[in-house]
């Protein structure tokens, strides 16, 4: 097989899609990679209000392994702001904000559980293994107790997908949860040694100018051979079967393998015509629309934020506050929508306003002024009982889907997964 073409085309230029070209340049593997729009980084935007800067989609960031590697490669690890790694969440349930604990210290002094509901969930190794068949309310509530999931874990899990964890299969959201119950007997030893190591967890970081910054580090990288405004039309294979045709806006491009790294609407769209059951299932898969609200106020402690336990009078699903944690002056971000409320999307800007200071205010005591709304029709990936469409999901070999739909959703697992499949694509192409 000659390579006188680019080997990998990528569809997306996201986080994933850039990551990808770069870690296969690394390898000496040749790519090419589309993007619809006229920016690098898909969800990742940032940009100001009133001179602060505000993201419209990731808050924060985990610097954990590769993506740690990452930025310093780029040479951007100056350009980080920290949190300060002590900092609590907290969560809102009976009239108080309640800290999260982090730390075995944290987990005696909060007060966030009571002692029976402390003790309960002390008592996680005795209780059944955990099964891919219950949903992930059904696992913790078994596994930890009925209060602990109810004021804890369920706003904190459910936050992370803006999804009701009564409507998320285990097998789907919580795989990684299962696996390391069976390596470890159980889920509590593993939680408690995690507590103990907290003083080592990779920071929380932002970019100073915006998180937006990686990916427009990494398109300035890539810049060569990442086509901006160049949306996919269709993928088909090659007469001869020799590989793909990428049609983008015009151009066309003769690749060996493709990586797909769109939302799934998207995605299913562009393999109709190659990969027809796989579109069908990727058609099936729900997002919750999501709408972020910012404030200017101030916080009443110090800390990340807050989740709204769930049956608390409130529309707010939970908030984030960005001027305490990385020095963004005044600024909160108020999280609504989901699951729960999805028509909250399309509601006036006035009344989310007034909705989003008024229980900002009855939750923390302090005056909020309003900025501005960031509406996100198609927000995160539900990860819930539509999921079940992907069992069975197959592709043709050299089609590829490297999205946050078909493996985890955070910023550093999106790295290491480009940097996994850079290596297994370049291994392929070494045995070409
Ligand atoms: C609101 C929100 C908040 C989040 N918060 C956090 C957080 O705090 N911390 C964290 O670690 N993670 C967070 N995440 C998750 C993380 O940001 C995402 O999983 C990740 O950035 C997704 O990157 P991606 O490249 O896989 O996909 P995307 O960013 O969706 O990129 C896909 C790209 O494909 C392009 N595209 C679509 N169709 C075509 C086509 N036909 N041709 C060419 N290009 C096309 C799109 O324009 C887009 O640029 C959050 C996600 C969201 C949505």
């Amino acid at each position: 097989m000659s390579h006188d073409r680019p080997r990998v085309g990528i569809v997306g230029g996201g986080l994933t899609g850039l990551a990808l070209s770069y870690y296969l340049d690394a390898h000496g593997v040749e790519s090419v990679a589309f993007e619809a729009t006229d920016a690098p980084g898909g969800v990742i935007r940032s940009g100001r209000t009133n001179g602060t800067v505000v993201e419209y989609g990731p808050q924060r960031m985990r610097l954990s392994g590769s993506l740690a590697d990452l930025v310093s490669d780029l040479g951007l690890a100056g350009e980080l702001v920290a949190a300060d790694d002590d900092l609590p969440l907290f969560v809102y349930a009976d009239g108080k904000l309640r800290e999260v604990p982090t730390s075995a210290s944290a987990f005696v002094r909060t007060d966030a559980l009571s002692w029976r509901g402390k003790l309960r969930l002390l008592a996680e190794p005795l209780t059944d293994p955990a099964s891919p068949d219950e949903t992930a309310a059904e696992l913790f509530t078994r596994k930890f107790g009925p209060e602990a999931y109810h004021t804890v874990i369920g706003p904190l899990f459910g936050g992370i997908f803006g999804s009701d964890p009564a409507r998320m299969p285990a097998r789907h959201a919580l795989e990684g949860l299962i696996r390391l119950e069976q390596r470890e007997g159980n889920l509590l030893v593993p939680a408690v040694k995690r507590l103990a190591r907290n003083g080592d967890r990779a920071p929380a970081v932002v970019f100073e100018d915006g998180n937006q910054r990686l990916p427009e580090a990494l398109y300035e990288a890539t810049r060569d051979r990442v086509h901006l405004e160049t949306p996919v039309e269709s993928i088909r294979e090659r007469d001869d079967g020799d590989g793909y045709v990428l049609e983008a806006d015009g151009d066309r491009a003769v690749v060996d393998e493709v990586v797909v790294t769109t939302p799934a609407d998207a995605s299913a769209q562009l393999l109709e015509a190659v990969a027809p059951d796989a579109a069908t299932r990727l058609r099936e898969l729900r997002y919750n629309p999501l709408t972020l609200v910012y404030l200017e106020a101030e916080a009443p402690k110090r800390g990340f934020g807050y989740q709204i336990r769930k049956d608390e009078p409130f529309h707010t699903l939970g908030v984030s506050w960005n001027g305490v944690a990385f020095g963004r002056d005044d600024l909160v971000t108020c999280f609504f929508g989901g699951m729960w409320e999805p028509e909250l999307v399309s509601e006036p800007e006035g009344r989310l306003a007034r909705l989003a200071c008024a229980e900002y205010e009855a939750v923390t005591g302090c005056e909020a002024e309003f900025l501005e709304v960031e509406r996100m029709h198609r927000g995160f990936p539900a990860h819930d009982d539509t999921w079940d469409a992907l069992d069975g999901l197959e592709l043709p070999d050299g089609l590829h889907l490297a999205t946050n739909y078909t493996s985890r959703m955070g910023i550093p697992s999106r790295v290491s997964h480009a940097k996994r499949l850079a290596g297994q694509l370049a291994g392929t192409s070494a045995d070409a």
